[in-house]
């Protein structure tokens, strides 16, 4: 073994995609379904607001008026997630990268860490079909979990808590956060795209149909991928 890697390689996915594509909802399911580690930095960035972490307080504002945080912050966040020993078995990064420097930082780590190859997804929704979503999207203030829908119920159907509309998803703050994703987020597609792990999925579906077409075409590009790039792959 080289010192200081594991040699030990998972299934490991990138979710790509604007706010409201459903980057969220997919990575939780295909995580829970393959037995992987789902990490979204968005939501470590909200449960160090709840708990009042000062990096995470310092995040705040800025995620409330939409922007990005600072990728020196967001990369060693999302480095010491991935040193953890249960990031070895494989995990669906979420919400990160989201700018080419975080796309290189997640290369150096794969590398340093003899992670397997990554496997990018990019979930493609058209623009006013996002503005839809985001506007009716609610989560619940106790746990965080995503409503599947605004409903006439303002509990949540995990915990019970209280249904509320995210700070960041009212109407002049998502049309920022699109703005960002075309600006600092879409270049990742380029980073991406001729890789021979790149895929794009049609993410203005049914949830289940999007699941569903995830789960054939992770599988095939584990089957298509060289032998030579996937060699020291295991389920
Ligand atoms: P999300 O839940 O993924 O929509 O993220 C919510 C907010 O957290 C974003 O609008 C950003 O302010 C911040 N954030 C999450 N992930 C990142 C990232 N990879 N880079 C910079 N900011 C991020």
């Amino acid at each position: 073994m080289i010192p200081g890697r594991e040699n030990r390689v998972g299934i490991n996915v990138i979710m790509l995609g604007p706010p409201g594509a459903g980057k969220g909802t997919q990575a939780s399911r295909f995580a829970a379904a393959r037995g992987l580690i789902h990490i979204s930095t968005g939501d470590i960035l909200r449960d160090g607001i709840q708990a009042q972490l000062p990096i995470a307080m310092i995040a705040k504002a800025i995620m409330d008026r939409g922007a990005l945080v600072d990728d020196e912050t967001i990369i060693a966040i999302v480095r010491e997630r991935l040193m953890r020993a249960d990031s070895h078995r494989g995990f669906v990064l979420d919400g990160f990268p989201r700018t080419v420097a975080q796309a290189c930082a997640l290369d150096a780590i794969m590398d340093e860490r003899g992670y397997g190859p990554l496997i990018v997804v990019n979930l493609v929704v058209p623009e006013p079909e996002l503005v839809r979503r985001l506007a009716g999207r609610r989560i619940c203030s106790k746990c965080g979990t995503n409503a599947v829908q605004a409903t006439a119920s303002l509990a949540c159907g995990q915990c019970g808590g209280v249904l509320v509309q995210r700070v960041d998803d009212t109407k002049a703050v998502v049309r920022d956060r699109l703005g960002v994703y075309r600006r600092s987020t879409k270049p990742l597609v380029d980073y991406y795209r001729e890789r021979p792990t790149f895929r794009i999925v049609n993410g203005a579906q049914s949830q289940d149909r999007v699941a569903n077409e995830l789960e054939i075409l992770v599988d095939d590009v584990i089957v298509s991928a060289t032998a030579s790039s996937l060699e020291t792959l295991q389920y």
